[in-house]
């Protein structure tokens, strides 16, 4: 709710996308008068009529109410919404370039252009998009090259969220960071999120270079972390130890933490990977290779592969003619998102082995379907298991934790369950009847 003090800015969000959608809507929650902007004539079309095109949880019903509110609008015309704007958030997406993995900057660059062109009074643009180190300095010098006599800022403001949670994550950040020199644009962007502070979140103010390192460094250092679970779980399998257990052992310690501990397929999403090669090729660029970055995109890589090899070698041997049910297609639970999801590169090489495929998703199926040809989508976990010889949990979503894996076991050709997110707890996985593997946890049959 926005206090009585609050002061009303009028925002220009650009892109309706995981970031863009979540960004309006909290904005707008914090008093903000914002219009989110997206190209894409039937999203826009479609947010209009109330309907959401992400899956993410609580986001239609804040939409709802802040587009009643009459403090949300969408529309697809750019340049006729900045005028007045005091501020333009940049929320466009930065894939990686097919052919050298760094970022793709045509979007942030056509967006920034358009912007630039519209701009009347002082505006601050902010860049919300994971954007290489130097990306704000680019900007700038492209809007002045236009020669517009609007007096701008660009700011480097990345974001943290956390799709699945990304509503919370928005407004009880861990911590908001700013990247300008520009006072005007800093007093503007306190003023922004000055709820969000008020309630104790840490503003981080910085130059810009320091947000837009600040931004990968977070998620190369989130990625090393679970990489070194990850292989942590290999050796806990071979010398016995729970790495369960072992996890939870160093996250106690504050310097450790408890979260990202993890052990499971190996990372994927829309953020990881991308912003992994973004920033590798950055330091190669510069000339400061970082090794431990290159080493866990190559050890992440690789266990794709390790979890083939483990599924095979649960079903002894061999899958070829095997029916292998598939729970779980996203990323990670909670988010439609088939961004660099481990079953990208799993299920067709399972497929290459001759296995036939049945996978349920309780929010992935519409967009994994055209990414997975080949695999039939069953409407339901119960139905994706009835006669199949073996199982895989893939995405830790809990509706798979809370199936009846007595029922399923019965329906089941063979009983055979490989839990690659270590969902289930071993001993009740076996009182079930299931013949029961999972990561980092040893087997006492
Ligand atoms: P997305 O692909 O879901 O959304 C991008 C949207 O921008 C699309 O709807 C597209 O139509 C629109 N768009 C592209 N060019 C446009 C233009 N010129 N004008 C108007 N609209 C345009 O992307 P996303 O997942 O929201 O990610 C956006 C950025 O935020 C990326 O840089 C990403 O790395 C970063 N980020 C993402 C997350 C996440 O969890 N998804 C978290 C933090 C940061």
């Amino acid at each position: 709710h926005a206090d009585k003090g609050q002061t009303t800015l009028r925002i220009v969000v650009v892109g309706a996308g995981y970031v863009g959608l979540v960004s309006g809507a909290c904005l707008a929650a914090l008093g903000h008068e914002v219009t989110v902007v997206d190209r894409d004539v039937a999203r826009v079309a479609a947010l209009r009529d109330g309907i959401i095109p992400i899956h993410e949880p609580g986001l239609d019903v804040l939409v709802a109410a802040q587009a009643a509110a009459g403090r949300l609008a969408f529309s697809t015309e750019l340049s006729a919404s900045v005028p007045g704007a005091e501020a333009v958030f940049l929320c466009v997406g930065t894939p990686p370039r097919p052919e050298d993995g760094h970022a793709d900057m045509r979007h942030v660059m056509e967006a920034a252009a358009e912007v630039g062109r519209s701009l009347d009074g002082f505006t601050a643009i902010v860049v919300k998009s994971t954007v290489p180190v130097g990306t704000g300095e680019e900007i700038e010098a492209r809007l002045q090259a236009l020669g517009r006599p609007a007096a701008f800022a660009v700011v480097s403001n990345p974001e943290f969220l956390r799709e699945g949670a990304a509503i919370d994550d928005f407004m009880r950040p861990d911590r908001i960071v700013v990247g300008t020199q520009d006072a005007r644009a800093l007093a503007l962007m306190e003023a922004i999120y000055r709820p969000l502070t008020e309630a104790g979140a840490p503003l981080v103010a910085t130059s810009r270079r320091g947000a837009e390192m600040i931004k990968y460094a977070a998620n190369c250092f989130l990625a090393l972390k679970i990489t070194y679970i990850n292989e942590i779980a290999n050796l806990c399998e071979e010398v016995g130890a729970d790495v369960e257990d072992v996890a939870r052992g160093i996250g106690l310690d504050p310097r450790i933490g408890e979260r990202f501990l993890k052990a499971g397929p190996g990372f994927g999403g829309s953020c990881f990977p991308k912003d992994m090669l973004a920033l590798m090729k950055t330091a190669q660029d510069h000339g400061v290779p970082l090794r431990s970055v290159e080493t866990a995109v190559a050890v992440n890589d690789a266990r794709k592969g390790e979890m083939v090899r483990k599924i095979i070698r649960a079903a002894g041997g061999s899958v070829a003619g095997k029916t292998i049910a598939i729970l779980g297609l996203t990323f990670k639970a909670g988010t439609d998102d088939m961004r660099s999801a481990a079953s990208l590169v799993i299920l067709p090489q399972l497929m290459r082995h001759g296995a036939r495929l049945r996978a349920h998703d309780p929010a992935g199926m519409a967009q994994a379907a055209p990414l997975l040809p080949g695999v039939a989508m069953a409407p339901s976990a119960m139905d994706a298991l009835a006669g199949a010889d073996l199982a895989v949990i893939l995405t830790e979503w809990p509706d798979f934790a809370a199936l009846d894996w007595r029922a399923a076991a019965a329906t089941m050709a063979a009983p055979v369950l490989v839990d690659l997110r270590n969902l289930l707890d071993p001993a009740h996985a076996r009182a079930c009847g299931l013949a029961y593997h999972s990561i980092g946890r040893p087997l006492r049959d």
